[in-house]
């Protein structure tokens, strides 16, 4: 277990970590996150993920008292702190301690915290044999009230929907708009495929942009498959020959039942498959080194 946090500019026991209960993070979800892996001692698509922090940052109005390049090293340090080298991180920024009004003026400045552990969202055996999903009768939250492309502390939305997901005895829950069209899973991003051909939900339509859905769309075409971006309906995700789920967190996995609907076979497909194979190597070969080269050799 991860036992140093670092926590607005100090490395600290996880046990002395503690934040305000008047943090409007806690108490509005006024706040913001990301959460980012590091395969064999690279963090991967670190940049990415920093910029994605300080846009929803920008957007909502936050400073964050670090520089960009400061944030990436203050990741790595977190990770070698604790001497990992492969983790899930979890970065997040708050609106800081205030008082019980909404207004997040009088928040007295963000606080910092980032935490690096060992994480995998779904049991390894998932990964082989793919999960068991249900669509959330919960819908997603719509784009013009909350922006998905801020990655905020307000999570209640995905919390509902994976609540739905675990009283119907499913592994995960597959969201939809307002409009009934397919948006992503609880904290994934959703890719069919039929005849060959990916199909992934455009962000417009309230998922978020993610970083592991751009992976994906990138070694798609170095494999030579087309992907589409394009609205599509549960009765889709039924008649697909394979689906799969992509995320920092779950990494990407297979889905194998829909709403009693078995996907293909029942088993994961070779294009999830092989694409899975891309992605464990990209993972393990790109990213950026935590530690010094000789210290590895
Ligand atoms: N959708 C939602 C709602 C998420 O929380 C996440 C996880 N950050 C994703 C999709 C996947 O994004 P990424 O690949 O950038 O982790």
């Amino acid at each position: 277990m991860a036992s140093q946090i670092f926590l607005n500019g100090e490395f600290i026991h996880r046990d002395e970590a503690k934040l305000s209960v008047f943090d409007h993070g806690l108490l509005y979800g006024d706040g913001i996150f990301e959460g980012i892996r590091v395969y064999d001692g690279n963090v991967f698509k670190l940049a990415e993920h920093i910029r994605r922090l300080y846009d929803s940052a920008k957007s909502i109005l936050l400073d964050i008292p670090y520089s960009q390049a400061e944030m990436c090293e203050l990741v790595c340090e977190t990770v070698r702190r604790n001497d990992l080298s492969s983790a899930y991180i979890r970065l997040v920024v708050t609106r800081g301690p205030g008082d019980l009004g909404i207004s997040p003026y009088i928040c007295h400045g963000a606080q910092v915290f980032i935490i690096a552990e060992q994480l995998s969202m779904f049991a390894p055996s998932l990964y082989e044999e793919g999960i068991t999903a249900i669509t959330a009768a919960t819908r997603r939250n719509r784009t013009d009230a909350l922006n998905p492309k801020i990655k905020s502390l307000n999570y209640l939305n995905n919390v509902l929907i994976k609540i739905e997901a675990q009283a119907a005895g499913a592994n995960e829950a597959i969201v939809l708009n307002t409009e009934g069209y397919v948006v992503e899973g609880s904290g994934e991003n959703i890719f069919i495929v039929r005849d060959g051909v990916l199909s992934t939900p455009p962000a417009y339509l309230g998922a978020l942009e993610g970083i592991t859905r751009g992976t994906i769309v990138s070694l798609a075409h170095e494999l030579g498959y087309q992907v589409k971006e394009e609205p599509f309906t549960r009765h889709d995700v039924y008649v697909a020959d394979e689906v799969f789920l992509t995320g920092t967190a779950a990494e990407l996995v297979p889905v194998v039942t829909v709403d009693k609907r078995t996907i293909g076979d029942g088993r994961p497909g070779p294009v999830t498959r092989k694409l899975h194979q891309a992605f464990q190597l990209t993972t393990r070969r790109d990213g950026m080194k935590v530690y010094p080269q000789e210290a590895i050799s």
